[in-house]
């Protein structure tokens, strides 16, 4: 339904009293990827790693450098393109933050009911759908009267999912929805997710620093490192059998997972390197245990399939 085809992100970096170019920061740097209809796909991978500006062009917010988004076969059209609304309504986000992406003048019966004012209902139906919706992620009909501040942090990702579904998208980027959030908090918001796409058949791109959450969530995980997917595989054999040594560190730096990877692997060391000067090779070579000469000196490993559903990107492969 999605299909990132070798898409790359850069963004100037600026400084110095003039704000001149200083050079160019690599956010993603060649990704191609898929999003099945009615699937969840996990996008793991440490902050900083690219993971929410891969979500970003998926839902036509920004363009890519280079490369393309398809959906449904067609390319997205560009941000701030007018005249078609389309594939727009058909594509949601869910941010981390709910009280940031609401506006805090606007109630949210209106918040909820603003994406369908493309669709030229009447005053009526509108009400009629941001209710149902409302009721739907378990608010009453009068909370569309009371503004974002009068809700818990809970309350209100309820609602920014609302927004989100009330014009029954395919596909919905999750990007870390349920980080900001207490344990018990988190789970209701899952339990919610999962609710909705049994519902409406929809897909999540599921974006999280969390593997455990990913790992709850997802039919598939990608992982993702410095701007590049580094292992793709259905959620349980990814767990079961890690196979590139930055997954099975991230597994083994997770003390709730039970993984094969937590007896073989040391925990994760170190910080992810600057996007800004990435090391030549692989880039994860400065943190892995398994690191070669060639994995210093040879390009970047391609992302290759190892078995049917799986891929890895490293030499030892
Ligand atoms: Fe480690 Fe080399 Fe594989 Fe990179 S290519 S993950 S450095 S073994």
């Amino acid at each position: 339904m999605l299909e990132f085809q070798d898409v790359r992100r850069s963004f100037t970096v600026r400084g110095g009293v003039f704000g001149h170019a200083q050079g160019e920061v690599h956010a993603v740097a060649g990704v191609s990827l898929v999003v099945r209809r009615g699937e969840t796909l996990g996008l793991v991978g440490e902050s900083g790693c690219g993971k929410s500006t891969l979500g970003r062009m998926a839902v036509g917010l920004l363009a890519p450098t280079s490369g393309r988004v398809l959906f449904e076969g067609q390319a997205l059209p560009a941000p701030g393109a007018r005249g078609e609304t389309g594939a727009r309504g058909r594509l949601q986000m869910v941010f981390q933050d709910p009280f940031s992406s609401l506006n805090p003048r606007m109630r949210i019966g209106a918040a909820v009911g603003e994406p369908l004012l493309a669709e030229r209902l009447s005053r009526r139906e509108r009400e009629e759908r941001v209710n149902a919706m409302l009721a739907r992620v378990g608010l009453a009909p009068e909370h569309a009267r009371r503004y974002p501040h009068e809700f818990s942090g809970g309350q209100r990702q309820r609602v920014a999912i609302a927004r989100a579904l009330v014009t029954r998208p395919d596909l919905v980027v999750c990007d870390e929805a349920v980080s900001a959030l207490d344990a018990s908090i988190q789970a209701q918001v899952l339990n919610l997710l999962r609710d909705a796409q049994e519902t409406f058949g929809l897909a999540y791109l599921f974006i999280s620093h969390d593997l455990g959450v990913v790992g709850h969530m997802s039919d598939r995980v990608a992982v993702m490192y410095l701007g590049r997917i580094l292992e793709l595989a259905p959620r349980a054999a990814l767990f079961r059998e890690p196979a590139h040594p930055y997954t099975r560190a991230l597994l083994a730096a997770a003390p709730a997972l039970r993984a094969a990877a937590r007896r073989s692997a040391p925990a994760l060391s170190g910080e992810p390197p600057s996007p800004f000067a990435p090391p030549e090779g692989c880039a994860f070579h400065p943190r892995c245990p398994e690191a070669m000469p060639r994995c210093r000196t040879a390009p970047a490993p391609a992302l290759l399939e190892i078995a049917p559903e799986r891929r890895v990107a490293c030499h030892l492969f």
